[in-house]
């Protein structure tokens, strides 16, 4: 396949370039730079296969001339993070929805196949035991900011859908439940990779609210060639589909864990939710994802033990990867 992936330059979108390439495709990455990095691509640079495009995806001349290049999209890019999306609201959903408009648009008069990067918080406070993808929106009010993501998300994925249903667009809706692994930066939320790098740093390790919250951490490894296989399975066209892992963890939990694994003098510290994101600030309680469709369509059966996924964002790190680059920036 050509295939176009935007937010390349990101955490899962680098490692979906890498197994495209070492697959035997021909893959063009398009990123602003904005929260993603070149040095996540620097393993592709000077493959004849590869190619970064360094742009927006609300550049809508730029976003049809990419894709008409390719017969494949995968969309990533997105403002994510809680920080992000509670810091600049309005810029997050401008590139949330207006971008994935764009790309949609273009992917459709192309013809091109395409997936679009859902989250497991269009569910919102639903908290079920397994959230199956026909499980219910529990969205808090439309005016907090904190609810944008998932409200953009959400709406995403309509865009996506309705253009599947009226244009023919062989589209995947994919719905990532909390993937973690090497090349995630703790800076914009993404609770592992800051928990890893505060360890690293000897710093007080930063749990909100009471910890007693849980988290289902999948692994990027796992999902990335399930993301491969969707895009070339027909059953899963106009439909959403859950990818994560399988083990719950609660928050406090995964402090220990993590300061057990880098063998850190770390203490755990509490922090009240305003404290973190502001006044009104509301936590899922759990989100657990029932991936028994993915299992169905593709033999989705996540490998990766939470562990060994903390593991190998501490050994990325050690060697120079986001936690190492931001403590060289402080
Ligand atoms: N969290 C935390 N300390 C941090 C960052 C996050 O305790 O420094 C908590 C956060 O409140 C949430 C969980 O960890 O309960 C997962 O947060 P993340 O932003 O990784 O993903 P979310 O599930 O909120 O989308």
């Amino acid at each position: 396949m050509k295939a176009l992936v935007t937010g390349g330059a990101g955490f899962i979108g680098s490692h979906l370039c890498d197994h495209l390439v070492a697959h035997g495709h021909s893959v063009v990455a398009l990123d602003d730079l904005s929260t993603g990095r070149e040095s996540n691509l620097e393993q592709l640079t000077g493959n004849p296969s590869f190619e970064l495009v360094k742009g927006s995806i609300l550049d809508k001349s730029l976003v049809d001339d990419v894709v008409a290049e390719c017969d494949t999209v995968f969309h990533l890019a997105a403002a994510v993070g809680v920080h992000t999306i509670v810091d600049k609201p309005l810029e997050s959903l401008h590139i949330n929805l207006q971008g994935t408009e764009n790309v949609v648009e273009s992917a459709a008069r192309r013809r091109a196949r395409f997936m679009v990067a859902s989250t497991s918080e269009v569910y919102g406070k639903n908290d079920a035991d397994g959230l199956s993808e026909d499980a219910d929106r529990v969205l808090g009010s439309p005016l907090k900011s904190r609810w944008s993501y998932a409200a953009a998300k959400g709406l995403d994925e309509l865009v996506a859908y309705i253009y599947g249903e009226e244009s023919g667009l062989p589209c995947v809706i994919t719905r990532f439940f909390n993937i973690v692994g090497p090349r995630q930066t703790g800076r914009y939320g993404m609770v592992v990779p800051r928990f890893v790098s505060q360890a690293m740093a000897g710093e007080p390790i930063t749990v909100y609210g009471t910890g007693d919250q849980r988290r289902c951490f999948g692994s990027v490894f796992d999902v990335v060639p399930a993301v491969v296989k969707l895009i070339d399975t027909p059953a899963a066209y106009n439909r959403a589909v859950n990818l994560g892992g399988k083990e719950e963890v609660s928050i406090r939990g995964l402090a220990d864990r993590v300061i057990e694994l880098t063998g850190s003098p770390s203490t755990v510290t509490y922090v009240p939710y305003e404290e973190a994101y502001g006044e009104g600030y509301e936590d899922m309680q759990r989100r657990m994802p029932d991936t028994s469709l993915a299992q169905g369509l593709i033999g989705y059966e996540p490998q990766r033990r939470l562990n060994d996924i903390i593991a190998s964002i501490i050994d990325h790190d050690r060697t120079g990867g986001p936690s190492r680059q931001e403590a060289v920036a402080r």
